[in-house]
């Protein structure tokens, strides 16, 4: 039997992937929905080659072939066996809380919605017995790793250290924008190839690795491997250490989660050598360099709307970096400050997390304009 997939954000990078591996797959996969930002013509495209029922488009007018539902309704349609959340940023997490309440698998590549609504998300998967399978290549290694997690000592993160790992403090400071999307090994979204390269994406995937894997800060590690093919690894209680290699192409997390458990050929293009790839290389991350990392470990450990302060601030000051208005280790500081003013809110409803977040972005927007003069 098919499996029914609709996939938020087809057109991303993660959403154009997916479509790559159910197209070799398409005796597996019968889709229900693509669903797209502005870029309504590679939306139509989709549309035309992979038949979905339905379709959703900031602007409606635009799609063709394919009916309009909206992100809340196509997640309310329990013709999906399952939905790949593959859109960017806070968009993500309603329609995910919404397919969750509707018994709906989920595939998750939307980091937001962990590291917003962790608490929230993940009880009530685990209540409505549904499965989240991280699509992130580290959380979708450890999920590779893990048979029992109680007997899990602890969790390894590897992290590629992006294009300013061996470059000084110096070259950071003066980071131009092309700099910082150049990332040596993977080919991202823009925010998140930012987030690359002053490695808050690590911080924020090792506080969705604490809500996927229900895992103290304490035994959540990080540790730079640059040739990104161990994809992470995990320690258990016994000193033995399991770890997932493959060589770092993004199909692979996709399509183990959206066929998990089963596993198929695919778009697999070539056999794992590890005598081509003859070295591994492991080195402990440059705290003082990268201080993003320590900023997510303190939001983490603070918990509440601590992550959410932390991930608002950090998206709306990669945008300001994006359009050149400020430098890269502006991000932190805008970070830092906003962190360092917040008043945590312990248990923030669904509500309140978005309220706390549109907060924080105007005041990022407003320190940044204002450190700037
Ligand atoms: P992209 O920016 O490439 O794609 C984002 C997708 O979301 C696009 O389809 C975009 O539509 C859609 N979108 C953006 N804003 C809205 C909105 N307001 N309403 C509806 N749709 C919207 O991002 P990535 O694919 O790189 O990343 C997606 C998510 O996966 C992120 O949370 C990222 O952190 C995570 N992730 C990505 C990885 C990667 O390798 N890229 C790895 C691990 C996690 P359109 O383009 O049509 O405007
Ligand atoms: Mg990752």
């Amino acid at each position: 039997m098919k499996r029914k997939i609709s996939i938020l954000g087809s057109t991303g990078s993660i959403g154009r992937q997916a479509l790559e591996v159910i197209d070799k797959l398409q005796d597996k996969f019968e889709i229900i929905a693509l669903t797209a930002g502005s870029n309504t013509d590679l939306l139509n495209e989709q549309i035309k080659k992979f038949k979905p029922k339905y379709a959703c488009a900031s602007d409606t007018t635009k799609i063709e072939g394919a009916k309009h539902l909206s992100l809340e309704e196509i997640c309310s349609n329990k013709e999906n066996d399952i939905i790949l959340v593959a859109v960017s940023g806070k968009i993500g997490l309603r329609p995910t809380i919404t397919a969750i309440n509707n018994g709906i698998d989920i595939a998750l590549a939307n980091k937001e919605t962990l590291v917003m609504a962790g608490d929230i998300v993940m009880p009530l998967a685990k209540e409505k017995g549904v499965n989240i399978i991280p699509v992130d290549s580290e959380h979708c290694a450890i999920h590779q790793c893990i048979k029992d997690i109680s007997q899990v000592d602890s969790l390894i993160i590897t992290a590629s250290g992006g294009p300013f790992l061996h470059k000084t403090v110096d070259d950071m400071k003066n980071a131009t924008v092309e700099q910082a999307l150049a990332h040596p090994r993977w080919n991202m979204g823009k925010k998140i190839t930012v987030d690359s390269a002053t490695l808050m994406n690590k911080g924020l995937e090792v506080i969705e690795a604490h809500h996927l894997f229900n895992m103290d800060y304490d035994r959540i590690n990080v540790v730079v491997h640059p040739q990104s093919i161990v994809h992470s690894a995990i320690e258990y209680v016994d000193g033995s250490v399991i770890a997932q290699l493959g060589l770092p192409s993004m199909h692979i997390p996709i399509q183990y989660a959206i066929t998990y458990p089963e596993r198929f050929e695919g778009i697999k293009s070539k056999s794992f050598s590890f005598a081509e790839i003859a070295r591994l290389d492991f080195e402990e991350p440059n705290w003082d360099k990268f201080k993003a990392l320590n900023l997510a470990y303190d939001a983490g450990r603070l918990g509440g709307s601590a992550t959410v302060c932390l991930n608002a601030a950090n998206e709306e000051a990669v945008f300001e970096f994006l359009e050149g208005k400020i430098k890269l280790f502006d991000i932190i500081h805008a970070v830092e400050e906003m962190m360092q003013n917040h008043n945590i809110i312990k248990k923030p409803s669904v509500d309140e997390i978005f309220d706390i977040d549109s907060e924080i972005r105007i005041k990022t927007k407003e320190w940044l304009k204002c450190s700037m003069v």
